[in-house]
């Protein structure tokens, strides 16, 4: 089955993604730049934060991070580069690099050029719902 998405903005011109599983009960949010905003998304959906997946270290990605990991004991996936954001990842990920969430492969790419340390997250078993 494929992941429950829910987008939602912050910020002046930024979008946060929630990805959810109704098997697992497991919630990702990608990035973290407004705990706030997070928090919004989180209570309009009913959906319980188990994972970060940060893209970048930039201040309007992370800014949330801190508050969220705490309040929800949430797992913190980001980029194996160094960054002031990075001592609060639990799992440092770089190209090639593939970790397992609520029971999809998702593979890391990293597409430096924003900044050194951005990450791409490609989830290939929900690619076939897009054509759908
Ligand atoms: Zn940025």
């Amino acid at each position: 089955m494929a992941f429950q998405t829910h987008q939602f903005p912050y910020g002046d011109d930024n979008y946060g993604l929630l990805l959810h599983c109704t098997e697992s009960n497991l919630t990702a949010c990608v990035d973290a730049g407004d705990a706030a905003a997070a928090e919004a998304a989180l209570a309009e959906t009913g959906w319980q934060l188990s994972h970060i997946f940060i893209t970048h270290h930039h201040g309007d990605h992370t800014a949330g991070l801190t508050e969220l990991k705490q309040r929800h004991g949430a797992t913190v996936l980001g980029p194996v580069i160094d960054s002031a954001a990075s001592t609060l990842y639990d799992i440092r990920l770089g190209d090639g690099d593939h970790f397992e969430f609520a029971g999809r492969q998702i593979d890391v790419i990293s597409t430096p050029g924003h900044t050194l340390d951005m990450l791409n997250f490609y989830i290939a078993s929900e690619v076939h719902g897009l054509h759908r």
